[in-house]
């Protein structure tokens, strides 16, 4: 069992603060933060005076629902700078995130916004047991993607010691562990995944590396994935949960006494959960749509931002010591739906299901096509060796039985195809698990 008392908490005044402390800075703040907007940013101005709401409303924690929602297209309509609140000169660094269409969004940082983005990297790393003088090996790449930088920056303000590879050419990396004595890993789950299956080729000894923690992000970590990395690679594994919009990585973070929840850092984010449908909030644990409300954002403000991620949030306290806010890690993002002839079907569903199946591994890819005018949507499947035959008809029960354990889940017909072993494409970044070649509309 961890001693949780003596385990290190990078601010413990803030993190362990009695939730009514944790209140009265969070009110502080919003009542900043709107008042900064409403003076800097045209948009939002317009917004809160069409609903005739001045800063001075904002009495309660409760009064963030006079705000208006902020989604992606306000981001998209506004691009490059028009949400901006301080003078191009005072930003420091920009990022975006990639977007699959049209225009990205892009995001600046002052002086004040990397300093508080550390901070909340710092944070979780701390919760995951990284310690001043670790030795952290980054295989996320060093682009306008916030990952990479985020966790780069947090970390050296741990006093870690940074080793700033970058993503891709995994023979390099193992050799660079070897040869740097790297105790922190920094990679999306499936690179992980995938740097432990070449290790294991060329037969790196994973139980005798110096490597520790694993600290993932980028993509959603299934408990089943982490499970194995962790067992197969000797290290703790955490991940954090993050979007570019209201900051980049380090919103939330896992800690060692909750592993299927992550802590928020609630001194900087005002969190809601909302009904997806309505926007009104469901009663306290239920789940809904994560809305968040950075409170010291001052490059780029958003208030009342609509992830899209589906989540519940519990405020009791957790072993850990930490009072923050929990939120159950995200599985489900609108976004990644796919309407399969009516029938709205979650990649993530299809993961759950082959999760309890033997025999096959954490890799998969989904394929939806049009056939005959109908959507028609096969999963291929990746076969363990041990689970390799020669007989046809047993690879064919097999199939079948895969298909009909999707069916009952998903509740639409799909078509299987298992792949040998390794057959899955590994991406180095985040990993696609679904390809759409249906027509656009
Ligand atoms: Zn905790």
């Amino acid at each position: 069992m961890l001693d949780f008392s003596t385990m290190p908490v990078f601010d413990r005044e803030i993190e362990t603060a009695p939730r009514e402390r944790i209140r009265e800075i969070q009110l502080a703040k919003l009542k900043e933060q709107v008042a900064w907007t409403y003076d800097r940013v045209a948009w939002y101005r317009e917004k809160l005076d069409e609903r005739g709401v001045a800063p001075a409303d904002i009495r309660t924690l409760e009064d963030v629902r006079l705000l208006p929602f902020t989604d992606k297209s306000v981001l998209r309509e506004t691009f490059p700078y028009g949400l901006f609140a301080v003078p191009l000169d005072e930003v420091i660094e920009l990022h975006s995130s990639s977007g699959t269409t049209g225009k990205p969004i892009v995001v600046g940082y002052n002086v004040h916004d990397m300093d508080v983005w550390s901070d909340c990297i710092a944070r979780l790393a701390q919760m995951a047991g990284v310690v001043p003088g670790d030795r952290a090996q980054m295989a996320f790449g060093y682009g306008m993607f916030t990952g990479g930088f985020g966790l780069h920056y947090g970390l050296q303000k741990l006093g870690c010691m940074m080793i700033p590879a970058g993503s891709g050419n995994t023979e390099r990396h193992l050799a660079m562990i070897e040869d740097y004595g790297t105790t922190v890993l920094i990679a999306t789950p499936s690179y992980a995944m995938h740097m432990c299956e070449v290790g294991e080729k060329l037969g790196f000894d994973w139980e005798a590396s110096t490597l520790r923690v694993g600290l993932f992000g980028g993509e959603p970590c299934p408990p089943k994935l982490k499970q194995e990395i962790e067992s197969r690679m000797h290290i703790v594994c955490t991940d954090n949960y993050g979007l570019t919009e209201v900051m980049g990585p380090g919103v939330s973070g896992e800690c060692l006494a909750s592993r299927d929840m992550q802590h928020i850092a609630e001194d900087h984010f005002l969190w809601e959960v909302v009904d997806p449908e309505t926007g009104d909030p469901v009663p306290d644990g239920v789940e809904g749509e994560l809305v968040l409300t950075p409170l010291d954002k001052q490059a780029i403000p958003v208030l009342r931002y609509r992830t899209h991620d589906l989540t519940r949030v519990v405020t009791e306290p957790c072993a850990c010591g930490r009072t923050h806010a929990r939120m159950q890690k995200v599985r489900v993002r609108s976004d990644d739906m796919l309407i399969i002839r009516g029938t709205n079907v979650f990649p993530s569903q299809v993961e759950d299901v082959l999760a309890g199946i033997e025999g096959v591994t954490t890799h998969y890819r989904i394929v939806v096509e049009t056939v005959g005018g109908l959507d028609s949507m096969t999963v291929h499947v990746e076969l363990k060796a041990s689970a390799f035959s020669d007989s046809f008809e047993e690879m064919s029960a097999f199939t079948k039985r895969i298909a009909e354990k999707l069916k009952a889940v998903l509740l639409v017909g799909v078509n299987v195809k298992l792949v040998e072993p390794g057959g899955i494409e590994r991406c180095l970044g985040k990993t696609k698990h679904v390809e759409d070649r249906r027509a656009k509309l």
